[in-house]
């Protein structure tokens, strides 16, 4: 058991204060630990008002969320908040140390990051400007509120199958090709069973709320559109701490066990930056399993490996 005194100013340094950052520095500021969170504020869901599917908060705007879970840890303690991007991760004899980008620095027992990720959009005229809004990538997110209307889904590749399959569940789908991928018979049969209409004419740009103009002057007025971004982790931590990542169907996060430890000992990650695809619920939970996690590491500390 470990239970000397330490020379780090903090037992948990949280990067990134979100929703999985938040959640794990809850149960760390429960157990009367000195936490540090770091956070730069840039939600992944901040072009959304609105959050949906999160028990007991559904249909909530998305940073009413987030500040209400900060106002509540924010109340205990033991946790101090610094607004900041940490840049750097150093592994020391009893710890970690992490610089900020405007050269402040923190040392902890143990990390959690909880950085998120960010969302790459194909470079398409007038679809950025729509994200959140009328463009999106989860159907569970905002699929309802399109109340079964017309729904377009931008193909980026093969994978594009998988919403245009799946919308028919929320709307009428037309399946925009735009040269991203070429369906076989077998594809082309499943989106007949499914009601899809195919649409391969170029895509020139989006304008409107979400009518999708093509190549040959036509526009087709839908009620939301939804594309497959690409995933990037939000911060380059876990990899300077050599983290093992994982390739996701969207792009690399980092890999964790059951309890949100990384393969990195004392270095947990929880939220969008350590799954393959998340939400605030699962962002949550992970947050809670990785801030119980670190906790037991401040008293047993880390497992043998
Ligand atoms: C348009 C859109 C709409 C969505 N709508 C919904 C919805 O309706 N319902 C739902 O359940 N989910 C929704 N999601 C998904 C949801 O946003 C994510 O699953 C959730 O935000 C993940 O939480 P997180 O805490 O892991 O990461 P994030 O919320 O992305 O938070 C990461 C935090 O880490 C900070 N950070 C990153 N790097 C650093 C660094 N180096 N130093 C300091 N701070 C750092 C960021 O500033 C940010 O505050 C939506 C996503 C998008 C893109």
């Amino acid at each position: 058991m470990n239970i000397h005194h330490r020379s780090t100013e903090f037992d948990v340094i949280v990067v990134g204060g979100s929703y999985a950052g938040l959640s794990a520095a809850t149960q760390l500021a429960r157990a009367r630990r000195r936490v540090l969170v770091i956070d730069t504020g840039q939600r992944r869901n901040r072009y959304a008002r609105h959050s949906h599917g999160f028990l007991g908060q559904d249909g909530r705007e998305a940073a009413a969320i987030a500040a209400d879970g900060r106002a509540q840890l924010l109340s205990y303690p033991t946790v101090q908040w610094r607004e900041g991007m940490a840049a750097r991760a150093a592994r020391l004899d009893d710890g970690f140390r992490i610089t900020l980008n405007d050269g402040r620095d923190a040392g902890a027992q143990a990390l959690v990051l909880a950085t998120g990720v960010v969302d790459e959009l194909p470079a398409l005229p007038g679809l950025a400007e729509r994200w959140g809004a009328s463009v999106f990538h989860c159907p569970y997110c905002h699929g309802y509120e399109l109340m079964a209307g017309r729904i377009g889904v931008l193909a980026v590749g093969p994978l594009s199958m998988h919403h245009a399959l799946m919308l028919p569940d929320w709307g009428q789908v037309t399946l925009f090709l735009n040269g991203a991928f070429d369906p076989d018979q077998e594809q082309l049969a499943a989106l007949a069973a499914r009601g899809v209409a195919i649409e391969r004419t170029a895509v020139a740009r989006i304008v409107g709320h979400a009518t999708v103009e093509l190549a040959d002057g036509r526009a087709l007025e839908m009620a939301g559109l939804f594309v497959m971004s690409r995933t990037h982790s939000a911060s380059p931590l876990a990899e300077q701490l050599g983290c093992a990542m994982e390739e996701g169907p969207t792009g690399l996060f980092v890999r964790t066990d059951a309890a949100k430890a990384t393969s990195v000992a004392g270095v947990f990650a929880c939220g969008d930056a350590a799954r393959a695809a998340g939400n605030v619920a699962l962002a949550v939970a992970d947050g809670a399993l990785a801030g119980v996690a670190a906790h037991r590491l401040t008293i047993f500390g880390a497992p043998a490996a």
